[in-house]
């Protein structure tokens, strides 16, 4: 009766589907969990001494800009850029563990959306001579979420918009009000997302192959967190791009009641 009851038979006895053994589903599930561990224990460990090494590269660069030492405090600053980019990878892999074992945190505040968008694109100037990152806001108002991942999202955006449109000169970044939601859209004018690939890049460690491999560096794990940043906060994630054109990526955030 048991064994009736765990199959699909249908009533007179004949097995509707057979999806596999519950051994390969549970060794699925324990190499699953083997490797979220792996990446969790890794990236955790990764951690302190890239963080050491950020703070002797800070107080040397320091100490060398002090002694008139241009050149080689020049040498540590562009260490301590590449200690961030460290920095930040580690930072998604953690982050990956943290979605995939339902860990991620999320600490809401009241905040007002365009300001938090103004900020993000006044640090990210600083990163491209090549392209203006443009303004196109309207009044959003205030929502209640978490500030730093919602920053995270757009920074993640604004990087890819840039990374993805090496031979364009701006990048627009807009804010609308619709109905009971705030929207965000990011608008680059670059390489493009091929149809058949668009849904595909906000799956986990998913790029879009080919050449350009060298060419972009990257995990494939920006947009995967982003879109279940936005998913945890009740909204949307999605892309509109033609191939060889550019790509907008926009999200949209519920407006609490509260509101
Ligand atoms: P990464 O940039 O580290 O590869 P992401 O998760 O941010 O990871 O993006 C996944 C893939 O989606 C990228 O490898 C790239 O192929 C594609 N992609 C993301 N943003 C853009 C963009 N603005 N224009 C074109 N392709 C993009």
């Amino acid at each position: 009766w048991h064994l009736a009851r765990a199959l699909p038979f249908t009533r007179d006895g004949k097995i509707v589907k057979w999806f596999g053994t519950n051994t390969d589903i549970d060794e699925q599930k324990q190499m699953q969990r083997q490797k979220d561990d792996f990446l969790g224990i890794a990236s955790h460990e990764l951690k302190t001494p890239v963080t050491s090494i950020k703070a002797y590269a800070q107080v040397l660069g320091a100490m060398l800009e002090k002694e008139g030492e241009q050149r080689k405090a020049e040498m540590v600053s562009r260490m301590d850029a590449q200690v961030n980019r460290l920095t930040n990878l580690i930072g998604d892999l953690l982050d990956v563990t943290k979605i995939n074992s339902g860990r991620l945190q999320f600490n809401k505040v009241w905040f007002d959306i365009n300001k938090v968008v103004r900020e993000t694109m006044v640090d990210l100037q600083h990163t491209t001579h090549r392209h203006k990152l443009v303004e196109d806001f309207t009044e959003t108002g205030k929502i209640y979420t978490d500030k730093d991942r919602i920053g995270q999202v757009i920074t993640n955006l604004i990087t890819n918009a840039i990374k993805y449109s090496p031979q364009a000169d701006r990048i627009i970044v807009s804010t609308r009000r619709e109905k009971q939601e705030i929207v965000v859209c990011v608008q680059d004018f670059g390489i493009g997302i091929a149809d058949n690939k668009q849904d595909k890049v906000f799956e986990q460690f998913y790029r879009v192959s080919g050449s350009k491999q060298h060419t972009f560096p990257g995990l494939g794990l920006g947009l995967y967190i982003s879109s279940e940043i936005i998913k945890r906060e009740g909204g949307r994630m999605w892309v509109n791009s033609i191939e060889g054109k550019g790509s907008t990526f926009c999200f949209s955030l519920p407006v609490t009641t509260l509101n």
